[in-house]
């Protein structure tokens, strides 16, 4: 120790452990620990996800000693919410603080037949695409598990008591809010186990999708591990323009990425995988990008339709220096790979209003000034029915 440093006193608390950290066989340790039978903490993890609850003496059917010692010793902690913005069209934004002057988002888009959420997996992110805000802001820190879930958690609970329903809300999960989820994985498959969980959110594999940049050996072991469906972020069909718009490329490059994809297959919920593919205007929405787009999704598949295609239209801001491609470049896109047989979607672009579209959270609020005029422009604003 050097000289002059503090010496912590010792001391017998210790802070109390967020039970929203932990998956069920998560809380089954936990409450074994406490000399509590498994069923326990089914019953636990029932009232936490699935009635939101937060406050132990509401669990009436827990027996009052364990309720005692639970609010002794845990809490159900959610995270701060900074601010709440409902776009024109419904969607809904949150800034959390996740402190030391982080903040992430999450975004609920409401649809005919499904509410999404777009959650967040870290503070920042290290991957540095040049198309992405949160890539340009750098890494802050990865979120806990119960950082992660908390997003959900407050989401479900909030919008069911908004619309006055004791039905699931959210139906669908996507990891497409700031960070690169496969780089933070310890923290994510317990939180992805959570939402799947029959006594948690059930969801089905189906509805939860983890996207990302192309992180392989992580992409292998979340077939193992956790198999929900997967979309990888493309954005461009040549080593050396993806080299340039995702960095991850230069140490995962586009045949290790592809032959991943396809071994992925055999674990995905779906017997696809999405490719996603931000439309930049005159760098990668080129008849020549498309027809290299086109060989490279072919020499993959064994002559079998294998990948979906979803061209994202550009969201762009200030630090970018790059544009939306116009629109009839991205139809001309579309249509040359439809003739070639691959199915092609162009996202609808959501929220873009409240800066609520993909790759627009900014959540960092480490530059203090910005987050302050941010802020100020982002009131708490009342929330109407969102569908
Ligand atoms: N890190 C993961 C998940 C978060 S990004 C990933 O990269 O996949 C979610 C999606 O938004 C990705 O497909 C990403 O490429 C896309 N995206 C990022 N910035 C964007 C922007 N400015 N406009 C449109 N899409 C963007
Ligand atoms: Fe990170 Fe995804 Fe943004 Fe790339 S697109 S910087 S991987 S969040």
């Amino acid at each position: 120790m050097a000289p002059g440093q503090h010496v912590p006193m010792s001391t017998t608390s210790t802070s109390p452990t967020n039970l929203l950290n932990f998956d069920l066989p998560g809380l089954v340790a936990y409450c074994q620990s406490l000399g509590e039978k498994p069923f326990r903490a089914t019953q636990l993890f029932r009232w936490i996800h699935q009635r939101g609850a937060s406050d132990f003496t509401q669990m009436t059917d827990l027996a009052k000693s364990l309720r005692e010692k639970l609010s002794t010793q845990a809490c159900i902690e959610g995270l701060k919410i900074l601010t709440q913005q409902e776009s024109r069209d419904g969607t809904i934004k949150w800034l959390f603080d996740v402190g030391d002057g982080n903040a992430v988002e999450s975004v609920f888009i409401p649809e005919d037949d499904r509410g999404t959420l777009c959650v967040s997996s870290q503070a920042g992110c290290a991957v540095g695409c040049r198309f992405c805000s949160t890539g340009h802001q750098g890494f802050s820190r990865n979120l806990t598990t119960g950082e992660i879930i908390a997003q959900l958690w407050f989401a479900e609970h909030f919008l069911r008591r908004h619309l006055g329903t004791s039905e699931r809300v959210i139906t669908n999960v996507v990891m497409m809010g700031m960070g690169e989820p496969l780089q933070n994985y310890a923290a994510l498959v317990p939180a992805l186990k959570t939402m799947l969980d029959d006594h948690g959110y059930g969801l089905s594999r189906r509805r939860v999708t983890v996207s990302t940049s192309g992180v392989v050996p992580m992409r292998e072991r979340l077939g193992q591990d956790c198999p929900v469906a997967l979309a990888v972020s493309l954005h461009a069909p040549n080593d050396a323009l993806r080299n340039d718009l995702v960095p991850l490329n230069k140490k995962y490059p586009l045949a290790e990425l592809m032959a991943a994809c396809q071994s992925y297959l055999a674990f995905a919920p779906r017997d696809f995988i999405t490719f996603e593919y931000c439309m930049l205007d005159g760098v990668n929405d080129q008849p020549e990008h498309a027809q290299q787009l086109i060989d490279l999704v072919r020499s993959h598949g064994q002559g079998k339709a294998w990948c979906k295609l979803n061209l994202i239209p550009f969201n762009p801001f200030p630090q970018s220096g790059l544009q939306r491609s116009g629109h009839a470049a991205v139809q001309r896109f579309a249509q040359l790979l439809v003739d070639a047989g691959i199915v092609t979607t162009v996202r609808k672009t959501r929220g873009d209003d409240i800066d609520a579209a993909c790759g627009q959270l900014a959540g960092d609020v480490k530059d203090r000034t910005r987050a302050a005029e941010r802020m100020a422009k982002q009131r708490t604003i009342s929330i109407h029915r969102a569908r």
